[in-house]
């Protein structure tokens, strides 16, 4: 049987990844055999292998991936072989739920999540459901379009969500793998004036250069106050931060009927004064990753070249010294992990 090289979650649960050799198992009803070209590597992941959504030992991580079908199983006709498709976070719903069924399959509450519920992309191979992996279309970098598999849509699904208009202010909270993202999309696809901010004055200079119109930077500035005199509070605010601080701050910082739009995962409570929600008919509302739709739309953006991921390649065999460095917010930009690059580990 056909062997594949796998980063996957310790049987301790520490948080720390090794990578393994692994069979690849026959393709069963609907499957497709993908060889990874590319998987970048989340904060998710972290949490997946730190144990802290339940223990997952000998998981698969990694829902940012990218590659090319080799093998499909009898019967598909979504996908042949030679396609270049996703491996994302929604990696398979049941399909007939009232979620799946009225554009929201990322809450269908049976879903199934690449590197998390199913074997995820950080391998030489994955088997996808042909329905639920993505095409990725002609002319979008394949390392690039694995920063879109994730940080890309989610960003983009959220200043969808946040129903921004163009030429209305929205602010991004947190500028790093995510808010980057956010920044371009917000400004190049949906055509709004953007205020990006972050705790990290490189970051900053980053979301500057790709197109934030006003950059803020909590340690030294008053950011809601700032906000409300510059532009008069922002329409919308989309919080890719994970800190309790950027949540709150994004309440204060949008004008009257103003929409908060929550993407980042701090394991916390925001505080929410109900006169300014009643008073001021603020909306807050939560935003999971994206549809299959959103990645299609999100991948297109990034193929006609509005949108550009920064990222970095690296190999499978420096996994755990990235989660190192991800740990330590030591990253700028993303990491990916290139599959082909010789990986001494196995030789
Ligand atoms: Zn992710
Ligand atoms: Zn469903």
């Amino acid at each position: 049987m056909a062997k594949m090289k796998a980063a996957v979650v310790t049987q301790a649960c520490d948080g720390n990844v090794e990578i393994i050799e692994k069979e690849i198992r026959p393709l069963q009803t609907n499957e497709a055999l993908v060889e990874v070209e590319y998987c970048g590597v989340c904060h998710t992941d972290l949490h997946v292998a730190a144990g802290d959504y339940g223990d997952k030992p000998g998981r698969v991580l990694g829902h940012e991936g990218i590659g090319i079908v080799t093998e499909i199983a009898d019967g598909v006709t979504a996908l042949k072989v030679g396609d270049r498709v996703s491996i994302a976070w929604l990696f398979k719903a049941c399909g007939a739920c009232e979620y799946c069924n009225s554009g929201r399959e990322t809450f269908c509450r049976t879903v199934l999540n690449a590197g998390y519920t199913a074997d995820g992309g950080m391998a030489t191979h994955c088997i996808v459901d042909a329905d639920y992996a993505v095409k990725v279309p002609e002319g979008l970098d394949p390392a690039q379009a694995s920063s879109i598999t994730c940080a890309g849509v989610t960003t983009y699904k959220g200043i969808k969500v946040s129903g921004v208009r163009p030429g209305q202010w929205v602010a991004i909270y947190g500028a790093g793998g995510l808010g980057n993202l956010g920044v371009q999309y917000a400004k190049k696809v949906f055509g709004a004036h953007v205020i990006a901010i972050d705790i990290n004055d490189d970051k900053l200079q980053l979301a500057k250069e790709c197109g934030a119109d006003i950059t803020l930077n909590p340690k030294t500035d008053d950011v809601a106050k700032v906000i409300h005199e510059k532009v008069g509070g922002v329409h919308a605010a989309v919080v890719t931060a994970v800190s309790k601080d950027a949540f709150n701050s994004a309440i204060d910082a949008v004008r009257a009927a103003g929409r908060v739009v929550c993407i980042g995962l701090p394991p916390d409570t925001m505080d929410l004064s109900i006169p300014r929600i009643v008073l001021d008919g603020i909306e807050v509302v939560g935003s999971l990753v994206g549809t299959r739709q959103d990645l299609a739309e999100a991948f297109q953006f990034g193929a006609e070249g509005l949108v550009v991921p920064v990222v970095q390649k690296r190999t499978l065999a420096e996994t755990a010294q990235i989660f190192q460095e991800m740990h330590d917010g030591k990253i700028q930009g993303r990491m990916v992990i290139d599959m082909k690059a010789p990986c001494e580990c196995h030789g």
